[in-house]
């Protein structure tokens, strides 16, 4: 007796066959036939994926001093700087660079922020911007913070004061300015006072909108984000986190507290570009001792803690896939 489900058994057999196929053809080399693989964004010929897995690699130990000097650290009143972590080296941007990066007096930052102005400025002059505020030591932090609060003193109460002022000037330890990564742009162009949004009221500072991410540079604080990063008075505050960082959140749009908390629930992100570059965004828990990220053989990595419990790794390489 012929078996009536023998047809659609192998019809159900062929159709899973063909969507096996259909999944390696329709992505040849790109996204891997994860089936929770989510894309989170897609900009500028970058794609940013959740949801995969990521190639398996030498398990290497990064201990917290290593992590502690990535670019990532999330700074902010409710998750201040460790009292251990060492003033972070700095240069004197004018020193460094004079007349090439246009910079106001007294500016300091790390090497790699300066050399990455310096990328940044040969490709765009930026002649209508200045760098402004970058490192302050914890003293020049509180310093600023007194002077805010004997400005508000005048007119309110002392606990009124205290409260402005703390909102307006992050206490020491509590801020980005803390970081050797983070500037103010000032504007010396006339500025088109007719938008809203201080950044782009200048060429220069449009032009800064559309490509610092290139460089590795994010705004921080975005106006339309402020009810995430809970800062409104920042809107020309800029931090270098590193190219491969600045691409993933610009691909997703995410702010700095929307990409961390895209990589503390997903654990790793994949991010692609047009010109064939791969890069895998891992996090993980950060102890003790430190944190343990698996790099393939021949892959770099780059390291950094986020201040909040975990540590990410940066991993760059040819994929087998
Ligand atoms: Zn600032």
């Amino acid at each position: 007796m012929k078996n009536p489900y023998r047809g659609s058994l192998l019809l159900a057999l062929l159709a899973l066959l063909l969507m096996a196929g259909a999944d390696r053809l329709v992505s040849p080399g790109a996204a891997p036939a994860a089936a929770s693989s989510v894309l989170l964004g897609e900009v500028d010929g970058l794609r940013l994926f959740a949801g995969e897995t990521p190639p398996e690699g030498v398990p290497t130990l990064f201990d917290r001093e290593t992590l502690y000097a990535g670019n990532l650290l999330y700074v902010s009143p409710d998750a201040p700087l460790p009292a251990w972590l060492p003033e972070p080296q700095t240069r004197d941007v004018r020193g460094m660079v004079h007349l090439y990066v246009p910079a106001e007096e007294r500016v300091s930052l790390s090497e790699e922020t300066i050399y990455a102005l310096c990328r940044m400025v040969k490709e765009n002059p930026l002649s209508g911007i200045r760098i402004a505020a970058g490192m302050r030591s914890p003293r020049e932090q509180q310093a600023l913070q007194d002077e805010a609060f004997a400005v508000y003193r005048r007119t309110m109460p002392v606990a009124s004061a205290i409260a402005q002022a703390e909102a307006d000037v992050p206490s020491s330890g509590c801020g980005e300015h803390q970081l050797s990564t983070a500037f103010d742009i000032r504007f010396s162009a006339a500025q088109e006072w007719g938008r809203d949004d201080p950044m782009a009221r200048t060429a220069d500072g449009r032009w800064l909108l559309k490509n610092a991410w290139r460089y590795g540079f994010i705004r921080r604080y975005p106006p339309d984000r402020a009810e995430v990063t809970g800062v409104k008075n920042e809107t020309t505050h800029w931090r270098y986190v590193g190219r491969e960082h600045a691409a993933a959140m610009h691909a997703a749009g995410f702010c700095l507290e929307e990409y961390l908390r895209a990589l503390h629930e997903g654990g790793a992100l994949r991010l692609l570009s047009d010109e064939g570059d791969e890069v895998w965004l891992l996090c993980r828990p950060l102890d003790q001792e430190g944190a343990f990220f698996p790099i393939p053989q021949g892959w770099s990595a780059e390291v950094s803690a986020d201040n909040l419990g975990w540590a990410v790794c940066t991993m760059k390489g040819h994929s087998s896939r």
